[in-house]
Order: structure tokens, then C-alpha cells, then sequence
């Protein structure tokens, strides 16, 4: 591993953060803190922390000495000056005369102890990074420390490579109790450049922010060269079939069994995020996987994110998808017993009895394909793929060179239920349509973009689809949506979009075939292939696109919402508009048709009745050339309905939220055209 310290980076960092009134050590420590954060072999999701003791200016104009240390919420890959929270260093300092200290105690009192009262908390390890006497501090959760300290003999291996530079702190959970045994370790070899912390990480010390940095670099990399000596191949593959399932097969399936069922609340979903690869293919395949998977996490914080154990699954064929499925039901049935006989074993011995959390899995591994990160979202499936690649690096590492040992079962359950972990997550009630996925068809057009922004509004996860793939992408911009090109005419482009997705998230649950565009001509005289055309688009398009969606909504088994975008012109048909408005007809139809056939499965089918919106089917040149022909103005012509109002793309968007959540209704119309009697629905 490679020092990326640099002179004229540092001094950059000192001069931008001294017009915002941050003094050296500050902008050094930020400098550092990101170099170490860049880097997920030293440091991933909240995993480590720093320090600084430096002196800060109170409103009295007094100078304090302060700790300024990583706050609880930010990432130390961008970290800024108010992530290093300062607090009064001298009380923290006297703490360690004490012989206990709650956890809530702990935590009070550095809060109580905030130069500034809005700062986030300090870290779980503030205590130890107080105690040191160093001015820098750092503490990573380094992939190659771990490979050696997580070994049944994980001290004497360390002790071998590091010796008298590094101090040796057994296993003890974060908190008063581990500061107070890192300090004494400290204080018996005071000349150490930092402490290993068995199975947990490792911290390095210095006087500047570089010498503490560059010791942390060089630690790592001797562990990284000790793992290079006397490997010995790992792991022995097992047999497989040959013929493994396509990913988009099996995602849905394995999204669909981790599905929470509510009953007649509906089902509590999962969002997945799928990684493969030689490393990971080398480990999901091994014939060992279920020993040295089913050990437990690297480092005890991981749990937080991934459970202790991921779901170890059995290799799909492509033939047997149903056998797979079977298999994988009784994986997770068996995880979920497992994990309750956990909380029940561990429970007693809390002096708060604790609440159970979810026994959903967060990693599953499947030999054959990969492994999937699995979450309430992307962005925490992605954390979870994130930590089980990581794992899987640090399990080969130590599997390679010995053999993998974590900490024993009950501390894993002290820090899966500490509330100072449970903390870092975050609560808060979850959007309406969060843990859903929607496809939003036609993405990229006006009505669409509005579609795409209500349900990104609602906490769901979107993939936009559209022909023109970049208008697509400006759709989702804002909500870090999927993008992609799709032709719903094709039912080929339909299928490898929809296989997308459920490559990407796991599956599908709402879509909204929103796709259109019109065509007029007298309907005695209109060409044929016009006709065929419009039928090819607004009526084929949306059986396309519903028939791949009910595809992925049956492999879930969790129901799914069908949304059309009907028209004005399949109730209330307007002269020349034949070959607009008879696809239109028969799609509404469809959508009747697909709720009668799909309804015992959970599967509804609902469309938008919306007309005279702004969008690209009627464009400006089009409002005002009607408005003319009616002799009103164009206000007048928009809002030339019972209400007198215009109608907006975002009134069309509300009426697909609203019937994506309304779970009882199903071949329904919803009227989205501020009243048109004559296109009243009877
Ligand atoms: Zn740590």
C-alpha cells in the first residue's frame, strides 16, 4: 500500500480551510482523514476514525484545548471540518480516573462537553482516541490487519510482524472499557506507534498528521506482505452444475422469498444489489463456503449492516428454477430460526431486554452467480455488497495464509444490539412507496419526467425507460434513478430492460407504461400502416411492457401494480383520431384484462385518464393552433374544462402514486382532465 501523502495537496488543504477560520491541525486532519476514507481496504461505511488535539477559540476568546474527532454520520472519504466535532479535551481526559461509565453517560457527557451543540456525536471510540497522549490519531478496520488478527493465533502472527512497534489490546467492545484497556496497553510500551486491536482494527499515532498517516500505511502493508508468504491455495471448488440460471431469473425469485409478508398490510420488500467476479466467484464456489462463511463478520461493526451471517444459498440451474426456489425458502426459513434462537440465547444476559430486529438476511451468496448486498434501498444494498466484497477479500486473505476466527458469538450480539451502533443507521419513518421498485415507461417526455419524479418523491426506487436513453437519464438525474433504452415496440429491447432492472435492484413491483404518441387520419381513408403503427406502439407497447413486468411480478410472488396511461380518446373518442384512439380503447381493455387474470395472484391493473396536459403530444405550436381554431386563448383552451383550470403533467404523476398505493382497487379509471363530462366515465 502506497503513502499518497503529498506537500502540496496538505498545504492546499491548510490554505482553503483557513478562509473558512479552520486552523492547521484541523485542515490536516481533514486532509488525511480522506485519504485514509478513499481507500476501502483501510476504511468502508463508517468503519474507523480519527483525531486531532488541537486548541480552539471559544466566544470569551479563551483558548481551549479540544478534541477535535470524527463524527457519528459522515463518511471520511469527503470528510469536512464539521465532521471532526470538537470537544473540551481535558474533561474527556479525566474520565479515565473513573472505574465505570454507562454508555449513556459516556455519551451525555460528550455531548455536554460540544464546543459547538449541534455538532453530530462524537465517535463510539472518542474515549480511546482521549486518553492516547498523541496530537494524531488514526483507526482504520484494514481488509489486511484483519486477515491476521481474525486467526485463532491472530496475536502471535501480529506480534511476529510488528513486535515491539505495536502495542496488543485484546477484544473488548467499544466504549469507556476498551479506552481505558488501549490507554494502559499504551502506557506499559509508550514508545508504540500504534495498537492492534485483536479482531477489530488497528490504531497509528504520530506528532503530524503525515508521520500518524504514513505509520498507518506502512502497518497495512507489512500485513499486506505477510499475507503474500506461504499462501496456500484457497478455496477447492465445488461441483456445480454447468448450466447456471441468467441473474435476472434468480434475482426476482431470491426478492421475492425476502419479502417480509404483512398480511393484509402487503409486503415489507427488500432491494438488491447483485456483484460478481473472479474473487467472489472463487469463494461463493468453494467447498468449504459453508464453514468459513457461517463464521461470522471481520470486524464486529460490520453486523450493524450485514447481519453476523449472510444466506448461504445452493447453485441455481437454469432448468430448475423452481427447485432453486424450494431450496432457497427452506435456506431462509432455517436463517430466520437461526436467528431468533440467536436473540433468545443472547437476549437474557442484556440489562435492558432488547427489542428483535428483522431476520431478514442482508448478504445472500449464491455459488455459481455471486453474492447480493440486500437492503431497504439501493444505497444500503449497495453498503451491504460493499462489506460482503470486502469480507470475501478478508476471509480469502486469512483462509490463505491460516484460518478465519472472528470474535465468539455473544460479542457480536453486544454490538448488533448496542444502541450506540443501532444509532449510526438512523430511523425515521419510511416514504409511502420505499422498497418498491417502479418502471416508468416513456421516461424521458413530459408527463413521464413528472411520473418519475412523484414516485422518486414517495421513497421509491425508479428505472427509467425511454427510447431516447439521455432523456431518460436528465428524468432520474435528481433521484439517482436507473436509466434505460427501451423500445417498447421491441418486445426483444422490452425484455433486456426489464432483465435490467432486475439485475440492478432484484426485481420489479409497479410499472408505469406511460409510452405513447399520436396519430390522426379519418379512419375510412387513414393508410394502413399508420393504423398499425399507432396499434404497435399504444397498444403492443403496453402488452410488451406488462406482460415482461407480470413475468417478474409472478417469479416474486408479492403481487405488483400494472399502471396504463389511457387517454381521453379510448372513452370519449374525437373525430380523426381513429388511429390515436382504437389502440388507446384496446389498451384500456388490456388493463381490464390483466386485472381479471392477474388479481388472484395480488397483481392490479389500473390506467390514468388524463387529457389536455403539456407534454410532448401536445406540444406549444399544437395548444395554440387549437386555441385559434376555437377562437379562445390558449389559458382559456387549457383550462376549457368544469374547473377552469389547466391540467398539469404533475396532477397526471399524483393519480399513479395514488393508485400505486391504493391496494384495493384494482380496473379502475382514474379522471385526470379538471372534468370533461362528455368523456365521463359510465
Ligand atoms: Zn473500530
Amino acid at each position: 500500500m502506497k503513502s499518497l501523502w503529498s506537500d502540496d495537496d496538505a498545504e492546499a488543504f491548510v490554505t482553503r480551510y483557513a478562509e473558512q477560520g479552520e486552523n492547521r491541525d484541523t485542515a490536516l486532519r481533514v486532509y488525511t482523514t480522506r485519504l485514509l476514507g478513499g481507500d476501502p481496504r483501510l476504511v468502508l461505511h463508517g468503519g474507523g476514525n480519527t483525531s486531532v488535539k488541537t486548541v480552539a477559540t471559544d466566544l470569551l476568546g479563551d483558548d481551549l484545548p479540544v478534541l477535535r474527532v470524527k463524527g457519528s454520520g459522515w463518511d471520511m472519504g469527503d470528510i469536512e471540518p464539521a465532521g471532526l466535532p470538537a470537544v473540551r479535551l481535558e474533561p474527556l481526559r479525566r474520565l479515565q480516573a473513573l472505574t465505570a461509565l454507562s454508555d449513556e453517560d459516556m455519551v451525555n457527557f460528550q455531548r455536554g462537553n460540544l464546543l459547538d451543540s449541534t455538532s453530530p456525536n462524537p465517535s463510539v471510540e472518542t474515549l480511546l482516541h482521549a486518553f492516547l497522549p498523541h496530537k494524531f490519531i488514526d483507526h482504520t478496520h484494514s481488509t489486511a490487519v484483519l486477515s491476521l488478527t481474525d486467526q485463532p493465533d491472530g496475536d502471535e502472527i501480529c506480534r511476529e510482524i510488528y513486535g515491539d512497534r505495536m502495542g496488543y489490546v485484546p477484544y473488548i467492545m467499544p466504549g469507556f472499557a476498551l479506552a481505558r484497556a488501549a490507554a494502559e496497553v499504551h502506557a506499559e510500551s509508550p514508545d508504540v506507534d500504534g495498537l492492534i486491536l485483536h479482531k477489530h482494527g488497528i490504531f497509528t499515532f504520530g506528532e503530524t498528521a503525515q508521520e500518524a498517516y504514513e505509520r498507518m500505511i506502512d502497518a497495512v502493508t507489512l500485513a499486506e506482505i505477510r499475507l503474500q508468504k506461504n499462501r496456500r491455495p484457497v478455496f477447492a471448488t465445488a461441483r456445480l452444475p454447468d448450466d447456471i440460471a441468467r441473474l435476472a431469473d434468480v434475482a426476482p425469485i431470491l426478492r421475492g422469498l425476502l419479502a417480509d409478508d404483512l398480511a393484509a398490510d402487503g409486503w415489507r420488500r427488500m432491494v438488491l444489489e447483485f456483484r460478481t467476479g473472479p474473487d467472489i466467484l472463487n469463494y461463493v464456489n468453494g467447498a468449504e463456503i459453508g464453514r468459513y462463511s457461517q463464521t461470522g463478520v471481520v470486524t464486529p461493526d460490520h453486523n450493524i449492516r450485514t447481519k453476523n451471517y449472510p444466506l448461504l444459498l445452493t447453485a441455481p440451474e437454469s432448468d430448475r428454477l423452481e427447485s432453486f426456489r424450494e431450496s432457497a425458502m427452506a435456506a431462509l426459513v432455517a436463517y430466520q430460526e437461526d436467528y431468533r434462537a440467536y436473540f433468545e440465547r443472547h437476549n437474557p444476559r442484556q440489562k435492558s431486554p432488547k427489542t428483535m430486529l428483522d431476520p431478514f438476511p442482508r448478504v445472500a451468496l449464491v455459488p455459481g452467480l455471486g453474492l447480493f448486498g440486500i437492503g431497504a434501498d439501493p444505497k444500503a444494498a449497495a453498503i451491504a455488497a460493499d462489506i460482503a466484497e470486502n469480507t470475501v477479500q478478508t476471509i480469502t486473505d486469512a483462509e490463505a495464509v491460516g484460518r478465519y476466527e472472528c470474535v465468539p458469538e455473544d460479542d457480536m450480539f453486544d454490538i448488533e444490539y448496542w444502541s450506540l451502533e443501532q444509532a449510526k443507521l438512523g430511523k425515521g419513518a419510511e416514504k409511502p412507496l420505499a422498497r418498491h421498485v417502479v418502471a416508468v415507461t416513456g421516461a424521458g417526455g413530459g408527463i413521464g419526467s413528472a411520473i418519475v419524479a412523484a414516485f422518486a418523491r414517495e421513497g421509491a426506487t425508479v428505472a427509467a425507460l425511454d427510447l431516447d436513453v439521455a432523456a431518460a437519464a436528465r428524468a432520474v438525474e435528481s433521484c439517482g434513478g436507473l436509466a434505460l433504452a427501451c423500445d417498447v415496440t421491441d418486445r426483444a429491447s422490452v425484455d433486456a430492460a426489464f432483465d435490467s432492472i432486475c439485475e440492478h435492484f432484484g426485481g420489479v413491483d409497479i410499472v408505469v407504461s406511460n409510452a405513447g404518441a399520436a396519430w390522426s387520419g379519418k379512419i375510412g381513408e387513414v393508410s394502413d400502416a399508420i393504423l398499425r403503427q399507432s396499434f404497435e406502439l399504444n397498444f403492443y407497447g403496453h402488452q410488451n411492457v406488462a406482460q415482461a413486468a407480470v413475468g417478474i411480478m409472478k417469479a416474486q410472488g408479492t403481487g405488483g401494480v400494472l399502471l396504463f396511461n389511457a387517454s381521453k380518446q379510448a372513452v370519449n373518442p374525437g373525430p380523426d383520431f381513429g388511429p390515436y384512439g382504437l389502440p388507446k380503447s384496446a389498451a384500456l381493455s388490456l388493463m381490464r384484462q390483466y386485472a381479471i387474470d392477474y388479481g388472484a395472484e395480488g397483481i392490479r391493473a389500473n390506467a390514468v385518464n388524463a387529457d389536455r396536459i403539456r407534454s410532448g403530444l401536445l406540444d406549444d405550436a399544437m395548444i395554440a393552433a387549437r386555441a385559434e381554431a376555437r377562437g379562445v386563448t390558449e389559458a382559456a383552451y387549457m383550462g376549457g374544462n368544469l374547473l377552469n383550470r389547466e391540467v398539469r403533467a404533475s396532477d397526471v404523476a399524483d393519480a399513479f402514486v395514488y393508485l400505486a398505493r391504493a391496494n384495493r382497487t384494482t380496473a379502475a379509471i382514474v379522471t385526470v382532465d379538471g372534468g370533461n363530462i362528455a368523456a365521463a366515465l359510465r
